[in-house]
Formats: C-alpha cells, structure tokens, sequence
C-alpha cells in the first residue's frame, strides 16, 4: 500500500510560515501584501474558488480585493482594470480567474498583467522565464507539486518522469519544472499512443487531465509517485483522475483527491504573492 503525500498538512505548514513572514514585513516596512483577484461573471466554481483565495489571504494576513465584473464585460473595459491595478503602487499581485467568457482573448488579457504581479506566472515573460530554466514566478499548481515531492525527499534528478497534460496552467510549466530538476520527461496527451505503456515507465507521475478517475493501477509502475492532480464532481463527491484504490496498491507514494495538490495551489499563491511584494517593495 502506497505512503500518502499529504498535501493540506504541507500546506498548512507554508500558510503559517507565509502569515509570520507578513507579521514581521508589515512591521518592518508598515506595509500588508495585497492580491487583487478579478471574476469575471458568476461560474459557481469559479465563485468558490476565489473564496477558497480570499480566506487564505485573510488567514495569512494578506490583503485581497476581489474585482467582481458581469460577463457581458467587454475586453477594452477588462485591459483598463489591470491597467489600473498594474499601477497601483498598493497592489502586488494581480490573478485573473479562469476560465473566462469566450468573447474574451484570455492570453491578451493575461498578457495585459504586469509579469512582476503575475502571481499566476501564466504571462509570457514568467513563461519563458520557466522554459528556460530560470523560473520565477511558477504557476502554483506544478509548484505545489515540486514542493511535496522535495517535502517527502523523492528524488527527481535522473528519474523518469511523465506527465499526462499538456495545459498551459499544469502540465506544460510541471515538465519544465522537473526537467529543471534533472528528471527524465515525457509528456502525455490525448493523441498519445498506448498511454498505458508509456505511465507504467514513470518512476514520478504527474496526471491532469480532467478524466475521473481514468488512471487505475494498470497503468502504474510497481513504488512509482503517483500525484494526481485532477479535480471533478462526480455525483457530488470530488475525485481525482487516478483511481486511488488500485493506485495505491501499486504505487509507493500517492496523493490523495481531496488533500493533495489542491490545498498546495493555494499555499504556492500566497508564497507568490510574498514574492511579488518582495521585488514590488524592495523587501
Ligand atoms: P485541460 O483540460 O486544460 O488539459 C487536459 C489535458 O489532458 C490536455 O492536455 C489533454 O490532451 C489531456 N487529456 C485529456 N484526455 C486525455 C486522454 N484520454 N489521454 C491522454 N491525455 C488526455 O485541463 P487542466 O490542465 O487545466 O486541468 C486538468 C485537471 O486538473 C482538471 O481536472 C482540473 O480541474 C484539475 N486542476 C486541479 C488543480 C488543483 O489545484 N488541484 C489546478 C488546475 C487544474 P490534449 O491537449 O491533447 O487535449
């Protein structure tokens, strides 16, 4: 049976770590961390999503402003708002919620936010940044992801690693963060052939697809990591896009869905936040 990698224990762990970093920067420069977070429009996930960011801001004692516009918003209105927020002096990190409404040019848009208050790290300088093997401001999912595997010491340098995705939120910056780490990578999608043979090589395998539940045992490596970063509702209960009972039986360390990644995407976005705030204030 596979040891767990427990996500929302590490995560809490970096919470609390970012909160008294922000006590001592608020008393040394009288100056609080500030995310501004635009919704577009009134997708429930979406909703809740920015709830889950603004309790964790709120906990660690970081400011939020959530910029709530209708979905009929047209893109000049949206490109003046990070205009605004890219020059407020108060503001150090800008995320913008995804997905938004099809009228709207998301990669203009992200493009639009200054790469220094990119907190999402989805805007070509951060992206380029990351290709290239100096990354600064990493999207907080592939982030999180690394942060567990070093927490739990597994070894990425000259492992073969394979990750099934290839978004731009996930899987593409989580192949360029383990090749950055020396690891061996292969990138899986939808018009991969024989999937199953090319997961069961992966000494670390990283899955976001979207497919619940689609990745049973058989298609794991006998110890391999198995971190599934899939979320979905299915008849009301989350799961992930691993089969965890049969997972489990096969792999030596897994996450599980709820408590894996999930809680680490947040903690990684407060970590970017500091991170802006740091280079913004001079900290
Ligand atoms: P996308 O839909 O953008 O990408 C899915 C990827 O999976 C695509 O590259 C697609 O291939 C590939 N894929 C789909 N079906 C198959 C298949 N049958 N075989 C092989 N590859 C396949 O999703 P995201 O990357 O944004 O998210 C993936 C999952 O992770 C979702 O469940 C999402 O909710 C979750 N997620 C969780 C987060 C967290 O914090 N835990 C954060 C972000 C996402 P192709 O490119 O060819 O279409």
């Amino acid at each position: 049976m596979a040891q767990l990698l427990d996500g929302k224990a590490l995560s809490l762990e970096i919470r609390e770590t970012v909160k008294s970093q922000v006590e001592f920067l608020v008393n040394k420069y009288g100056i609080s961390p500030h995310l501004a977070v635009i919704l577009v429009g009134e997708n429930p996930a979406s909703q809740s999503y920015v709830k889950g960011k603004e309790t964790a801001c709120h906990k660690a004692l970081i400011t939020s402003t959530v910029v709530r516009v209708p979905d009929t918003i047209c893109e000049t209105e949206l490109l003046s708002i990070i205009d605004r927020l890219n020059a407020y002096v108060s503001v150090h990190g800008i995320l913008l919620q995804l997905p938004i409404p099809k009228h709207l040019n998301a990669d203009r848009i992200i493009e639009r936010i200054r790469s220094d208050k990119d907190v999402d790290g989805f805007t070509p300088k951060n992206v380029a940044l990351l290709t290239n093997g100096q990354p600064y401001l990493v999207p907080c999912t592939p982030l999180g992801i690394i942060r567990i595997l070093k927490k739990y010491s597994i070894p990425i340098e000259g492992k073969q690693c394979v990750v099934i995705g290839r978004s731009q939120i996930v899987g593409k910056p989580m192949a360029s963060l383990l090749l950055k780490d020396n690891g061996t990578v292969t990138i899986c999608h939808s018009r991969t052939a024989d999937l199953r043979s090319m997961a069961k090589q992966a000494d670390i395998l990283v899955v976001a697809m979207g497919k619940p539940k689609m990745i049973d045992g058989s298609y794991v490596k006998k110890g391999a990591t198995v971190i599934d970063v899939g979320i979905s509702k299915v008849d009301g209960v989350i799961v992930g896009d691993v089969d965890f009972e049969s997972a489990s039986l096969e792999a030596g360390f897994i996450t599980p869905v709820p408590g894996g990644v999930g809680p680490m995407t947040i903690a990684c976005l407060l970590e970017n936040t500091l991170t802006c705030y740091h280079t913004l204030v001079g900290a």
